[in-house]
């Protein structure tokens, strides 16, 4: 069993890398903000809920976020593995994966964390608003503000799993050929 996080800031290529390593490795992708996503597509009341946050580039609130998760790994009970795209976002949520992989008996192989610089983030989000219809991609302030709140409260999530996995965190450089970017994830995964 393998479970991976692909840690990133929003617009960093975590969605497109977790796809390419999920059909190379057959694992299960399992990213919050899709399944927020279809929820706001259904007009469930989750979606309803999400999309208050997600509209304006907040997090949708740990609680809601923590149960959504643990909700999904329930649906994979014969999974090889997992790969986390979008969780955890903060302390809290990070403390609660801990807390639901020691009760289900998992363990967190690695986590890949692809860098990429404010500017080209930016660009790549608007440039993604004009294909994909995404609301929250197609404000330049939405977008600053999801940057914000990576900053404030996503990024110290760096040092947590460095501390924790030591030398299952790697660092990747997301600035370049999606391509290139998936050799090094793949040569990474395939050593480990
Ligand atoms: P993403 O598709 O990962 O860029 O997520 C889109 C939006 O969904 C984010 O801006 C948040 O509003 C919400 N979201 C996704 N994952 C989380 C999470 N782990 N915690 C809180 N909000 C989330």
């Amino acid at each position: 069993m393998k479970n991976i996080i692909l840690f990133g800031p929003p617009g960093s290529g975590k969605g497109t890398q977790a796809e390419l390593l999920m059909s190379e490795l057959k694992l299960n992708h399992i990213s919050t903000g899709d399944v927020f996503r279809n929820n706001i597509k259904n007009s469930t009341n989750l979606g309803k809920l999400a999309a208050k946050y997600m509209d304006s580039g907040q997090l949708v609130p740990d609680e809601v976020t923590i149960d959504l998760l643990s909700s999904e790994l329930e649906k994979f009970p014969q999974s090889k593995g997992f790969i986390f795209d979008g969780f955890p976002r903060t302390i809290d949520q990070a403390h609660a994966f801990d807390a639901l992989f020691k009760k289900k008996d998992l363990s967190l192989d690695m986590v890949l964390s692809l860098e990429v610089s404010e500017d080209e983030l930016v660009a790549r989000l608007l440039k993604r608003g004009i294909s994909s219809g995404r609301k929250d991609d197609q404000n330049k302030d939405v977008i600053l503000n999801r940057i914000q709140v990576y900053n404030q409260q996503t990024s110290i999530l760096k040092s947590y799993y460095l501390e924790k996995l030591n030398n299952s965190f790697f660092s990747i450089d997301g600035e370049r050929d999606v391509s290139l970017i998936f050799n090094d994830i793949n040569s990474i995964v395939s050593n480990y």
